[in-house]
């Protein structure tokens, strides 16, 4: 049978409605909208690229954006002192720093800075163990992204065993804690596994996640698996007028004739990795009014 493609360019213009309904609705009660500000260090040009969208869709959607965009030498101290100025920012309900960021800085020391409450990308420590805890918090929005694709095309998730590959702070790791909330048996795999085939075969649910081009093959997985392909890896191609095509890390062609469901690359999980950013400031917007 042919699988379900899980189109992420539908479900996140679909999220995008509801979060613009939202938004109008905090602008009406406030008299000001909900706002996001981002941080680029650098001109990293992936990097220019998504800040561009992110910007532009928060836009569209009525938020106050603003981006804040920093030359490749800003020391730490620099960021810092921006970063207390949007904590302390009323128009500025999330905000987040683009990765990656020159060597001179630590990530995680700008993450550690971000108020919690404001932290939309949600890898501020407080978030990363308030979601280890199972408590409401901001949650990294790749992740989040993956969830609610198998929600809007109700794949359970419940008892099922789901293996994730790769187990990096911003997606891996986040991911098993909320396939582990959603009730899933989860596994993690990682670069030192061994039989990693072995152990995606019994995936029912295979979250892939490591950033190598077309690494997973139909060996690697059983008939009726539900298959989430985060990779976006760029090769460079000539024929296109960027210049690169994107792929995933899994080898589409093998994979999809055995899968229940899969994501694409691209047009999956990417699309809703800004949607729940957007999901992520609109919710921060109306928790600031909760408590303070
Ligand atoms: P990282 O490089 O931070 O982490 C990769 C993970 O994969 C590591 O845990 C690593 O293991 C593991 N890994 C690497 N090689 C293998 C292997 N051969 N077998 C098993 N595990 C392996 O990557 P990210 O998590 O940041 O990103 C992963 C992919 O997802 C990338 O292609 C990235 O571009 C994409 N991405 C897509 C997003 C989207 O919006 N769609 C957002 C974020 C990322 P170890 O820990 O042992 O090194």
């Amino acid at each position: 049978m042919a699988p379900i493609v899980i189109d992420g360019n539908v479900v996140a213009a679909a999220l995008r409605e509801e979060i613009r309904v939202d938004v109008a609705r905090f602008q009406t009660q406030y008299g000001y909208p909900a706002g996001l500000a981002v941080i680029l260090v650098g001109e990293y040009p992936a990097s220019v690229t998504y800040v561009r969208n992110k910007s532009r869709y928060s836009q569209e959607l009525g938020m106050h954006s603003e981006v804040h965009q920093l030359p490749a030498s800003t020391s730490e101290d620099e960021v810092l002192q921006l970063i207390d100025r949007l904590n302390r920012d009323a128009r500025i309900h999330g905000f987040f720093v683009q990765m990656p960021v020159p060597a001179q800085i630590r990530p995680l020391h700008l993450q550690s800075a971000i108020d919690p409450a404001k932290d939309v990308d949600g890898l501020n420590p407080v978030n990363v163990g308030r979601l280890v805890l199972n408590e409401p918090c901001l949650t990294a929005c790749t992740p989040l992204g993956v969830i609610e694709l198998l929600k809007r095309y109700d794949l359970p998730v419940a008892g099922k065993h789901a293996v994730v590959l790769g187990r990096s702070n911003i997606v891996g790791k986040p991911m098993a804690n909320l396939l582990l909330h959603a009730n899933a048996t989860v596994t993690i795999c990682h670069s030192q596994t061994r039989n990693l085939a072995e152990i995606t075969r019994q995936a029912e649910i295979l979250v892939v996640a490591i950033g190598k081009t077309e690494m997973v093959t139909g060996e690697m997985v059983q008939a009726g698996t539900v298959v989430i392909d985060v990779g976006m890896n760029r090769i460079e191609d000539s024929s296109k007028k960027s210049g690169f095509r994107l792929t995933g890390d899994v080898k589409y062609d093998e994979v999809a004739p055995l899968a229940q469901a899969i994501t694409p690359v691209p047009g999956g999980v990417g699309p809703m990795t800004i949607a729940m950013l957007l999901s992520n400031t609109i919710r921060a917007a109306w928790d600031s009014k909760k408590t303070g």
